[in-house]
């Protein structure tokens, strides 16, 4: 079965104020893309299906940078035909140039990072761009691609009830063709964690985040867009390809600091230390994953799936009978409405979401 495959490029033009990912503000673009253009020999012929170059803002790369990013992966890699070939982009980064430079390239999907088009909200969690500039951006990136996503973020500091509608109607309004809608995570070693330890963040409450969401569903839906996956909102056909093998448990290969691999059965991690990465010392941990593991992990990570759990599937790979297997928990859960089993698939009801925390630990 193809792989799917991730790289991850760290620079950001600024850091936002809630973000924990691993980006960096300066840095030596050229030296980093050498370095992964070594890391990539370890894969080379590798049959790929799906591509995700995420970071970070890939799209600092200057249009020549991200040509060449996609002629060493296509000269490395068996990237097979109709592959999804997706590029996470922020508004105020994409240029005619690097449009033109990806669509030459073979993207055939855009990733926006636009969080809220509330300018307030934006300015709070330190976005580098308006409103305008994300509307702009996306204006501009449906002139060269006809499938495209925006991040959003709901409970942001600031946000009321009426602000997030907004965002949610001005993003339907675009025309994109997904939306991922996740809450906002406070991680604590970002500023904005630090505001909300000095009480200084104006968060909306678990009741309005709550009441977020189902507008969220309710809205999406009724504009056409399924709820496949719990922050995942799509256009029929248009669902994330190379999201649905993280959620699938499928094996990918990631590529650069920080990123993950699932190649089978062994997940390797790759270091987090900028300087180590460029000196050539790319893998910090791998280690094999125990059946255990692997079915938990899988019964995690499909229960975020409108779909659930393939009982067939489940049957297939781990030669078990997954209702079976979990019984007492499978029918506490539908007993108690927040689960469902019906033609071969187990999965959380939309009331079951809202506790879907709870229930998948059951599973662990
Ligand atoms: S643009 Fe994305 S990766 Fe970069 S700092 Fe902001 S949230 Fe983090």
């Amino acid at each position: 079965m193809a792989k799917g495959l991730y790289i991850h490029i760290p620079f950001c033009i600024k850091k936002c104020a809630y973000c924990d990912f691993v980006s960096f503000t300066s840095g030596d673009f050229q030296k980093y893309l050498d370095m992964l253009f070594l890391e990539m020999e370890k894969y080379k012929g590798e049959e790929i299906d799906t591509v995700f170059i995420g970071g970070g803002t890939p799209t600092v790369l200057s249009a020549e940078q991200l040509e060449r990013l996609f002629e060493k992966v296509n000269s490395t890699f068996n990237i097979l035909p109709d592959s999804e070939i997706t590029v996470e982009a922020n508004p105020g980064t994409l240029t005619v140039d690097k449009l033109k430079a990806l669509k030459k390239s073979g993207v055939n999907r855009l990733s926006i990072g636009v969080q809220s088009f509330n300018d307030n909200e934006l300015k709070v969690i330190g976005r580098i761009h308006s409103s305008k500039t994300a509307i702009d951006t996306i204006n501009l990136a449906k002139e060269y691609f006809d499938n495209i996503n925006i991040d959003l973020i709901s409970a942001l500091p600031e946000s009321t009830k009426e602000s997030f509608f907004a965002t949610l109607k001005t993003a339907v309004s675009l025309g994109v063709q997904h939306i991922s809608c996740y809450s906002l995570i406070l991680e604590e070693s970002t500023p904005l964690f630090k505001k909300y330890e000095k009480g200084e963040l104006n968060l909306p409450d678990e009741d309005l985040e709550r009441e977020m969401y189902d507008f969220a569903v309710s809205f999406l839906e009724e504009k056409g867009f399924n709820r496949y996956e719990i922050s995942n909102f799509a256009k029929s056909g248009k669902e994330s390809r190379h999201n649905l093998k993280y959620w699938n448990t499928d094996d990918y290969i990631g590529l650069g600091i920080s990123a993950h691999s699932l190649i089978s059965g062994v997940r390797y991690e790759n270091t987090c230390d900028l300087e180590k990465y460029l000196s050539g010392e790319f893998l910090e941990n791998s280690f094999s994953l125990t059946d255990k593991d692997r079915k938990t992990e899988y019964i995690i990570m499909r229960l975020r799936l409108k779909d659930g759990i393939d009982e067939t599937e489940y049957k297939n790979r781990f030669l078990n009978d997954f209702y079976n297997e979990f019984k007492d928990i499978n029918d506490k859960y539908i007993n108690l409405g927040l689960m469902k089993r019906e033609e071969g698939k187990v999965f959380l009801t939309l009331e079951g979401v809202s506790l879907s925390n709870t229930i998948m630990s059951e599973y662990v």
